[in-house]
C-alpha cells in the first residue's frame, strides 16, 4: 500500500494544511479543530482513524450513527450529528450523539429536549444558519437567529449552545463561498455585541474538503472534512443534499 495514501497519512496532510492556513491568516496554528466526517465509511476505516488519534466523528444521518454505535462501542467515540435531522429521529441523537451541529428549528430543539430529558443527558449544540440564497439549503434564516437563541436559552435546558454552523453555497465561485463564511462570522459578532441570553458562541463550524482554507481565512474554528481524509464516497452529493443538483459542488 502506498504509505501516503492511508487514512493516517491523509489525516496528517489535512492537519498540516489546516495549521498552515491558520498561520498564514494570522491565527494560531491550533485555533482550528478538525472534525473528520465518516459518513458512508464503515467500521474498518473508522478504526483506522481511531488508531491515528481521532475520537470525534461527524455523521449526517441519525440511522448511520445508530448502525455504527454498537459495533464501535469499544472505541469510545464522540458522535457528532451534522446533517438534517427529522424530529422523529431525535431519540437516536439524544441517546448516541455527544453533540449536534445541525440544530435549525424550534420543533427539533423541543423534540431533542424531550428525549434528552428522558436520557438524563445534556449535549452541546451549534445552530445551523442558512448563509446562501440557495432555495433548498437547510438552516435557520439569519434574521431568526436572535429570537431562536433567546428561546433555546430560556426553554431548552438540555441543549448547550456553543456556536454556529453553516454550509457554504454549492458553487465553484470562491467569492460566493467566502461570502457565506463571512456572513456567519459577522452574524456571530453581531450576536456577541447584543449579548443574547449570555450565550458565548465561541465556535464557528464551517469549511469542508473543498473549501476549508477559505473558511479558516474567514474565522472558522472547526472544519468538517470527509473526502480529503477518507477518500471519495460511493454516493454523490445529491445523496446528502437531496433537493439540490450535484453539478457544481467541488
Ligand atoms: C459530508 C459533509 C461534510 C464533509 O464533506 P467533504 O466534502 O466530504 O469534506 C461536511 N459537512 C456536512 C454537513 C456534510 O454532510
Amino acid at each position: 500500500m502506498n504509505v501516503n495514501n492511508t487514512i493516517a497519512a491523509r489525516l496528517s496532510q489535512v492537519q498540516d494544511r489546516i495549521r498552515k492556513t491558520a498561520i498564514q491568516a494570522g491565527r494560531s496554528a491550533d485555533s482550528v479543530t478538525l472534525l473528520p466526517v465518516s459518513k458512508t465509511f464503515g467500521e474498518d476505516a473508522i478504526r483506522e482513524a481511531v488508531k491515528a488519534g481521532v475520537y470525534r466523528f461527524g455523521e449526517n444521518k441519525a440511522q448511520e450513527i445508530r448502525s455504527k454505535f454498537e459495533p464501535l462501542a469499544d472505541c469510545d467515540i464522540d458522535w457528532v450529528m451534522i446533517g438534517h435531522l427529522q424530529t422523529n429521529k431525535a431519540k437516536d441523537v439524544a441517546r448516541m450523539a455527544s453533540e449536534i451541529q445541525s440544530l435549525d428549528r424550534m420543533d427539533l430543539a423541543i423534540a431533542l429536549d424531550r428525549r434528552l430529558q428522558q436520557e438524563g443527558r445534556a449535549i452541546d449544540a451549534l445552530v445551523q444558519v442558512k448563509t446562501s440564497s440557495e432555495p433548498s439549503k437547510y438552516g435557520l434564516p439569519p434574521e431568526e437567529l436572535p429570537g431562536f437563541l433567546r428561546q433555546v436559552a430560556r426553554d431548552i435546558p438540555t441543549l448547550r449552545i456553543k456556536g454556529l454552523m453553516t454550509l457554504a453555497i454549492n458553487a465553484a465561485d470562491d467569492a460566493a463561498v467566502r461570502a457565506c463564511f463571512r456572513t456567519l462570522r459577522e452574524l456571530r459578532d453581531q450576536m456577541r455585541q447584543e449579548d443574547i441570553a449570555g450565550i458565548e458562541l465561541d465556535r464557528l463550524s464551517m469549511g469542508m474538503s473543498g473549501d476549508f482554507e477559505i473558511a479558516i481565512e474567514e474565522g472558522s474554528t472547526e472544519v468538517r472534512i470527509g473526502t480529503a481524509i477518507f477518500g471519495g464516497r460511493i454516493y454523490g452529493n445529491d445523496y446528502y443534499w437531496p433537493e439540490q443538483p450535484d453539478a457544481t459542488r467541488r
